[in-house]
């Protein structure tokens, strides 16, 4: 029988690793929603509208068309027809996309979305607010969490060939601020939800984690 799994937690946590893997093992659709983010944000500073003009960044969201795709290492992301599966991970749209999704009516816009795809049943959905807000109905609900040191490492070791200049400490600095963004913002904040299973994978491989989540689903 099919059934939604919400994972949420903090930037590099190793939601959409893990989230992939599980749908994978199981057949179900893998949904990472941070990309839904990345997308707008790319979009946004591509057409050379500031963030902080809130009426054409909503406008912007309103108007593009965002598409997942299933792809080898990851989801690709096609917007307005056009892969830019690569431009959303650049550090310049990871730099600006939690102060995008902090805006009410760009998490309305993708919160319809996400909901339409998980309305199918057979879904891992990855994100900041799924478990808490675009699905509380979900069958199963994780919060992966880990030390932001490690959490940083992760991330340092991830990519290493795209930005050689970077430091383990700035990454670190650059994690912390995204999560206390996405954790103070008003609308849907990064809250782990009263009923989801609390994972702490500072000490855990990606293999572990997968099995315990295996394992929750059976029960
Ligand atoms: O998961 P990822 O690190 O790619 O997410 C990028 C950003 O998108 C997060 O830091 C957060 O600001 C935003 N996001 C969100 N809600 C989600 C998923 C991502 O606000 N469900």
């Amino acid at each position: 029988d099919k059934f939604n799994i919400a994972i949420d937690g903090p930037a590099g946590a190793g939601k959409s690793t893990i989230a992939r893997l599980v749908a994978n093992t199981l057949g179900f659709v893998y949904v990472d929603t941070g990309a839904m983010y990345r997308a707008v944000t790319w979009k946004v500073l591509s057409s050379g509208i500031s963030p902080d003009h809130t009426a054409d960044v909503i406008a912007v969201t309103d108007r593009m068309d965002i598409r997942l795709a299933p792809g080898e290492n990851g989801q690709q992301v096609f917007v307005d027809g056009h892969d830019a599966t690569a431009e959303i991970r650049s550090a310049e749209v990871t730099g600006n996309v939690s102060q995008i999704a902090a805006i009410a009516d760009v998490r309305r816009i993708l919160t319809v979305k996400q909901k339409r795809l998980a309305a199918v049943k057979g879904v891992v959905m990855d994100g900041r607010d799924i478990g808490s807000h675009v699905l509380p109905d979900a069958e199963l609900k994780i919060f992966l969490t880990a030390s932001v040191r490690v959490r940083a490492e992760r991330r340092y070791n991830e990519i290493q060939d795209q930005r050689a200049s970077v430091t383990l400490e700035q990454l670190e600095s650059e994690i912390a601020a995204r999560d206390r963004m996405d954790e103070q913002r008003k609308t849907a904040p990064l809250v782990q939800a009263p009923d989801a299973v609390l994972l702490d994978t500072t000490s855990m491989t990606i293999h572990e984690v997968v099995e315990r989540i295996l394992e929750l689903c059976r029960t």
